[in-house]
């Protein structure tokens, strides 16, 4: 009677979603501070005073709640168009800027934009588990692709995946789930490989890169993807760096540099269009504009990242040190990570089999929680560990 894939969809529902659930009626049942709930990216760091100050001073101008054109309010494009040129040298056109519901929506309409009926978009493992449904819903094909010990690209593994058929490169970095940042000469050299497959097909091969992570970095701050590139789309979201992820707001960013970049553009609006995805929220519209460049307290995040990491790998758990994000991938105990989190559920510790994000036998914590949530989870995570080693 309805649509079965979109049945499908919802009555799956993501599994982080699903733990999230899990955790809001375990907080209920045996009290909040009782439950360590890694699942959900949902930032705990207070957006930065710019985001207050905009609010109050819009709240209740008629302009500032009502429709905007389809692409955001030209003064806002304006801004983002300005922000690009300044701060990463590319001559940036506010016509090539898109405003959008975040992230997820950049990711729709960018893919619907692009994709044809069985192009392949190739992704490094592991990845955000909504990129599969974003990529088949374009009538694309998602292909896994292997990453290095450490989660860096495998260039090698990228060319030997790239046929005809390929259509896009999608990246995300800082990464989630693994807090991977790619290095400036990873990215040169990836962007010289695209360069070169590029050269020899008749129709443009594209770079996306999925950025709502960029201003959480512990170290240097990525390279801006379209110095690498010329056919290059930036999908950004105000979500973690501002602490606006129930707000909905982010950009897709054409790159001046990219082939057909109009027509590209036209089919973004188009796409968004399509998908009902017209007219961002207008107020945090704004709101972004005015933040160019201000970000939340990224130190919570390595305060509870140090402390994650010291205490997780000092028992015993096998993981990587997170370059940004704030996540930490962590090796299972046993093979099925899905088992693994069933019994870290014992001990109240909600973690996110890594299944979901292409890959086997890991788990992601998502630490942006309060400090004292993960201070008082290590001893559970302790018990979990000696639970194993007794078994
Ligand atoms: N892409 C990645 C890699 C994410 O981690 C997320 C959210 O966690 C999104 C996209 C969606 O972000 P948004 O809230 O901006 O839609």
């Amino acid at each position: 009677m309805f649509n079965k894939t979109m049945q499908r969809l919802g009555e799956e529902r993501s599994v982080i979603r699903e733990i999230f659930e899990y955790a809001n009626k375990r907080k209920q049942e045996i009290g909040e501070k009782n439950v360590f709930d890694f699942s959900l990216g949902n930032p705990s760091a207070p957006p930065p005073p710019c985001v207050e100050e905009e609010i109050l001073r819009l709240a209740g101008v008629a302009a500032a709640h009502g429709y905007t054109s389809a692409p955001g309010a030209p003064e806002v494009r304006r801004a983002i168009a300005q922000y690009i040129r300044s701060e990463f040298g590319v001559p940036m056109s506010e016509d090539l800027v898109y405003m959008t519901c975040g992230a997820a929506a950049s990711l729709v309409i960018t893919l619907s934009a692009i994709l044809r009926e069985g192009d392949e978009v190739l992704v490094p493992v592991p990845f955000f588990p909504e990129y599969r449904v974003f990529v088949t819903q374009a009538a694309g094909t998602l292909v896994p692709v292997s990453t290095d010990a450490a989660f860096h690209l495998d260039l090698a593994a990228i060319e030997a995946a790239i046929t005809k058929k390929t259509k896009i490169v999608l990246l995300n970095s800082p990464n989630n789930p693994t807090g991977a940042v790619y290095e400036e000469e990873e990215m040169r050299a990836l962007g010289a490989l695209l360069a070169k497959k590029n050269a020899e097909r008749s129709e443009p091969l594209f770079l996306v890169v999925d950025e709502p992570y960029r201003e959480l970095c512990y170290g240097d701050p990525p390279v801006y993807p379209m110095a690498v590139y010329a056919n290059t789309v930036v999908l950004y979201s105000f979500s973690k760096s501002l602490s606006l992820a129930g707000e909905r707001i982010g950009y897709v960013a054409v790159s001046p540099h990219c082939a057909q970049a109009e027509s590209l553009f036209a089919a973004i609006c188009g796409a968004a269009r399509y998908h009902g995805y017209v007219c961002a929220p207008s107020l945090f519209q704004r709101v972004a504009a005015k933040c160019l460049g201000a970000s939340s307290d990224i130190e919570l995040y390595r305060t509870n990242r140090n402390l994650l990491y010291g205490a997780l790998s000092g028992m015993g758990y096998s993981c990587i040190v997170p370059e940004g994000a704030f996540y930490l991938f962590v090796r299972a105990l046993e093979k099925d990570a899905k088992r693994f989190c069933e019994r870290a559920k014992e001990h109240e510790l909600l973690l996110v089999p890594s299944d979901s994000f292409g890959v086997e036998g890991f788990v992601r914590i998502s630490y942006c929680v309060p400090r004292e949530v993960v201070e008082n989870s290590i001893a559970a995570f302790k018990k979990l560990f000696e639970a194993y080693r007794r078994t």
